[in-house]
């Protein structure tokens, strides 16, 4: 029943509770330094008043703490809000034996992904968008994180990307009647067909629509880097997506690819590997966000030569190392606007703070940095009014490091508390 009818049904036992704020549960934090968003000043000292979940308030100095609220210390601590990460994926460890999605049920991924949701709210990201997954792996634990079932960030989730039959995100490598085995169903030819896997997408329970709009590293598929969806394909698939409210995040590498789907009105592109010139006005026009994942490309990096992948993903994996190490710089400098997201699951989940290492060596401050994975992000998601910051009213999202992150974003690498949605994780 809503809210509204059992007011109007004057129901007895929740005026009650409204009128019972004694039952509110409340936590005070004391914190030796703050920083309440990336574009803030590095203060302090100051007490965060939590209750059910949200920052009531943020006074200066250290205030005593009401009767019945509970008390954290956090010393000279500095805390800040939140990371947040706009491209993992928590059902899977790094891994090159693509065989195994023949013996591994979906199942599997779930358990991978609570170990990995836990590795990654305690490395301070409290929100996460799940950025490809089963059909249903990603969303259980979006609602086991929602719920309190099981520790571990927010999850937003696009469930299974639509790709091109054969291409990055639908499967190859198999003998074909094993490939339409393992199919997710949300491969899609034409724009009407993709119109369609966009509307299924959002009946199954998707939060944003993930496509891989061009070729990709990690696959067996060796069809190049470029555009694989065409630019009516993608212009459905982005209409189709904005009518119902949704954002589109296309896996992007080559440049035309990146200029196609930017026109074409997709709102991110993940990786951006050979973004040119050309590609970076047309992102600046359409206003599309770039998510670099630094991260996924040292992390197959480092795995390269032993024997791990195939030998099709190895010379992939050689062809982008050189350009990931300054793309992002030249992007920032066209002016296109980049946001915090790392891929992991190409990489160990947990070492997502890395990535602020990588943004800095490529030209960022740490303030931008800081921003990338706070406001910006959160702006990507359409919840700059609920992540990002610590303001009253906000999601009690917060973590402590020693020192100021606006000096060095580095030593996010190093969190030593977490709160999620006002609950310390342990
Ligand atoms: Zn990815």
């Amino acid at each position: 029943m809503r809210l509204s009818k059992l007011l109007a049904h004057g129901c007895a036992a929740l005026s009650l509770a409204l009128a019972a704020p004694a039952f509110a549960d409340t936590t005070v934090i004391h914190a030796g330094h703050i920083v309440r968003d990336a574009g803030a000043s590095y203060d302090g000292p100051a007490t965060i008043t939590v209750t059910d979940g949200r920052i009531v308030s943020i006074a200066d100095g250290i205030q005593p703490a009401p009767a019945g609220a509970k008390t954290i210390d956090l010393g000279d601590k500095t805390v800040l809000p939140g990371l947040i990460d706009l491209h993992v994926h928590l059902t899977g460890d790094p891994g090159g034996d693509f065989w195994k999605e023949t013996v591994e049920p979906d199942e599997w991924g779930v358990v991978i992904g609570v170990k990995n949701a836990l590795a990654t709210v305690r490395a301070g990201f409290t929100t996460v968008r799940e950025a490809g997954s089963a059909q249903h792996t990603a969303f259980a634990r979006r609602r086991g994180t929602a719920e309190g079932v099981i520790p571990g960030p927010r999850i937003i989730a696009a469930g299974p990307p639509l790709a091109i039959v054969g291409g990055h995100g639908d499967v190859s490598g198999f003998r074909p009647e094993i490939n339409e085995i393992l199919s997710s169903g949300y491969s899609c030819t034409g724009p009407v067909e993709c119109a369609e896997k966009v509307r299924r997408a959002s009946q199954n329970g998707a939060d944003t629509i993930k496509i891989t709009a061009t070729g990709g590293v990690l696959s067996q598929q060796g069809r190049g880097l470029e555009a694989h969806f065409s630019d009516a394909e993608m212009k459905s698939i982005a209409d189709t997506a904005h009518s119902l409210g949704l954002k589109v995040m296309a896996h992007a590498h080559g440049a035309r690819g990146i200029e196609a789907a930017a026109k074409a009105g997709i709102d991110s592109i993940e990786h951006g590997t050979y973004l040119d010139e050309a590609a970076a006005k047309a992102m600046v026009a359409n206003n599309t966000v770039l998510v670099p994942t630094l991260m996924a490309f040292q992390g197959v990096t480092e795995r390269l030569g032993k024997g791990i992948y195939t030998p099709v993903v190895e010379d992939k994996i050689r062809a982008v190392a050189e350009t990931a190490r300054v793309f992002m710089g030249r992007a920032r400098k066209w002016g296109v606007k980049i946001a915090f997201g790392t891929d992991a699951g190409v990489f160990a989940h947990g070492r997502n703070a890395g990535e602020f290492r990588l943004m800095m060596g490529q030209g960022m401050t740490s303030r931008e940095a800081l921003a990338s994975a706070t406001t910006v992000a959160a702006e990507v998601l359409e919840m700059q009014n609920e992540i990002g910051r610590l303001a009253p009213g906000y999601s009690a999202d917060m973590i402590a490091v020693d020192g100021n992150p606006l000096d060095d974003a580095t030593i996010l690498e190093n969190v030593g508390w977490v709160m999620v949605r006002g609950k310390t994780v342990e």
